[in-house]
């Protein structure tokens, strides 16, 4: 079985994770939080939110977190000191 056949959001209006610019900014913000509230519960967030990072820019709300939060995720990540060799 695929992780996404166990997401939460399955039981839930699709359009509740995909916010967009048609409602006005507050909206955007309570239906962000519904979303992520939803993801919070999920049994596959980890999951989620790793195929969404490594996706690249996705909209929507995956593994509970925002485009944007996403891409600071990856420059994190981008910028995060390689491992050194000498460490072995
Ligand atoms: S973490 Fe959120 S978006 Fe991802 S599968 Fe679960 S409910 Fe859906």
């Amino acid at each position: 079985m695929n992780w996404r056949d166990r997401g939460l959001c399955l039981r839930e209006d699709p359009d509740l994770f995909f916010p967009i610019g048609t409602i006005n900014s507050a909206q955007v913000a309570i239906q962000t939080d519904e979303a992520k509230a939803v993801c919070r519960h999920c049994p596959v967030t980890e999951q989620c939110l790793a195929w969404a990072v490594d996706a690249g820019p996705i909209e929507g709300i995956w593994g509970g977190t925002t485009e944007g939060e996403r891409r600071a995720m990856r420059r994190r990540e981008v910028c995060r000191p390689a491992e050194t060799e000498s460490a072995a």
